[in-house]
């Protein structure tokens, strides 16, 4: 069984019921389940600022499955839940990223992992160091608590709350 960590963002309608929806459709993946989640995020939108503000969250999934069977998994879910694939990094009602696999580096023309955005991004490193600060970064070799601590992230992120699951 493997720890995949799953990166969760919603900016579009009723952003927690997305992430909320999202969490009880990941749980039943089959082989796997959501073990935890970490608190709610609201954050500066990455790429385009003049889309709505996000709600973004890191799950925790156990899993026996392939990483690539995760990642058709999530995509599935994403298009269960209305998302529209108009542009990338457009305004979207959920976007889930694949963003650890274990310790597993993966560099495919479909999926890499961990996800390449991971070390820039304080929406992912702020709910990770909640998550596990000692998390190794597979491919840095340092963990996720040191990242946050000597990158200088651009975007600020607002705690939203408890995500309770
Ligand atoms: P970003 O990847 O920078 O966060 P995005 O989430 O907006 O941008 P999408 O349009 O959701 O990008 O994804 C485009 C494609 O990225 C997906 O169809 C998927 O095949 C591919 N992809 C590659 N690696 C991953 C990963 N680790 N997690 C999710 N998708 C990935
Ligand atoms: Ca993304
Ligand atoms: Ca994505």
């Amino acid at each position: 069984v493997t720890r995949a960590y799953v990166g969760l963002g919603s900016n579009l309608g009723d952003r927690e019921r997305f992430i909320r929806t999202a969490i009880e459709h990941m749980n039943r993946i089959p082989e796997s389940s959501v073990i935890r989640v970490s608190s709610l995020y609201d954050s500066e939108p990455a790429g385009d600022s003049t889309q709505p503000r996000y709600l973004n969250a890191v799950a925790v999934l156990e899993t026996e499955l392939s990483p690539e069977r995760v990642l058709w998994n999530l995509l599935l879910i994403e298009k269960r839940l209305g998302r529209e694939r108009v542009k990338r990094w457009g305004p979207r009602q959920i976007d889930l990223d694949l963003l650890f696999f274990g310790d597993r580096v993966i560099e495919e023309p479909d999926l890499t992992v961990p996800h390449p955005e991971v070390e820039h991004r304080a929406f992912v490193l702020v709910p990770m160091v909640e998550l596990d600060p000692t998390f190794v970064h597979p491919r840095l070799g340092v963990t996720v608590g040191h990242l946050l601590r000597e990158r200088k992230l651009l975007s600020a992120v607002r705690w939203k709350g408890r995500f309770w699951y």
